[in-house]
């Protein structure tokens, strides 16, 4: 296997506006070697990318990126070769796909105030069983007409920081560690160094991860503000956490692109010993 590899991506089972299949056209269209099926809160998407995979070459690593909190800011923790049917996780990722709805259905009440919208047009955007999120309230609020596409909405409308927001329940950063390792899982810190995440992971909270079983650290990430990277690169040698690059492609949600950063073939061998969940489908 040679070529590069993107450890985060995202189809429209969460918030990406490509099915499955064609997250893996895609990457082969960018020229990886293996692309990560990274889903919010949900790991449906994995049997339909695998079997697009088949015959082409194509690696796909099976993950998912849990979304927790700490101190009220958003921290993603994305975990590689899960048990998809390991119960507490599924207790964990059903319970927040629910709250989520819920949430997104108390965003969707206030922004109607102001821009009309309803819920069955958020509904219809997400699609049957898809993790529903500010993303496809944006959708909603484009196909109105209100903004021209989702970066302006959440500038304008859906910023954590408006008065338009809602949290959903989420477990903490240290939870959704246990239970990713509990899976058989590979726990790595999603793009800590983002506006979302405020800040709040310290060191102290770091080693606290690290204890639980955190793995790895994602680093080369468009999110990562740069005044970060001088920190984070110091916690991930202090600790010999694995150091991952990735896209984070969204499709035409973000402006993302498969491949925009990569990860080096001895981290991905790394976390391929270190998962026992599940194994990556080599197409
Ligand atoms: P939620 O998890 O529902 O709070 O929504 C957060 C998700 O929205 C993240 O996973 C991002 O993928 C997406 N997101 C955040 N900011 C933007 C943006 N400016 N444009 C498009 N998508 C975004
Ligand atoms: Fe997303
Ligand atoms: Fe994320
Ligand atoms: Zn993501």
């Amino acid at each position: 296997m040679s070529g590069p590899i993107d450890l985060h991506a995202h189809t429209n089972v969460s918030d990406g506006t490509e099915s499955p299949e064609q997250l893996v056209a895609d990457a082969l269209d960018a020229g990886l070697a293996v692309v990560a099926i990274t889903d919010h809160d949900s790991t449906a998407g994995w049997s339909r990318a695998f079997a697009a995979a088949e015959g082409t070459g194509l690696t796909v690593l099976p993950g998912m990126e849990l979304s927790t909190r700490l101190d009220g800011a958003s921290v993603h923790l994305l975990g590689y070769l899960v048990d998809p049917d390991d119960p507490a996780l599924l207790e964990l990722t059903e319970g927040l796909r629910a709250s989520r709805v819920d949430r997104a259905k108390r965003m969707v009440e206030r922004i109607a105030a102001d821009y009309p919208v309803d819920w069955e047009e958020v509904l219809a955007v997400a699609g049957e069983g898809a993790t529903v999120g500010r993303p496809h309230i944006a959708d909603a609020l484009v196909a109105r007409g209100h903004v021209p596409d989702r970066s302006t909405a959440f500038r304008e409308i859906l910023h954590f920081r408006g008065r338009y927001y809602v949290s959903h329940e989420a477990p903490s950063p240290l939870e959704g560690v246990r239970r990713i390792v509990d899976a058989g899982g590979v726990p790595v810190l999603a793009h800590p160094g983002g506006r979302a995440a405020r800040g709040v992971l310290d060191g102290r909270r770091i080693r606290e991860l690290v204890d639980a079983g955190l793995a790895g650290i994602e680093i080369d990430h468009r999110d990562n503000l740069v005044r970060t990277l001088p920190r984070l690169r110091m916690a991930a040698k202090r600790h010999g956490l694995l150091v991952t690059g990735s896209s984070d492609y969204h499709g035409a949600g973000k402006p993302n692109r498969l491949g925009e950063h990569t990860t080096d073939p001895e981290v991905y061998a790394a976390i391929v010993e270190r998962g026992t969940g599940s194994r990556p489908f080599r197409g």
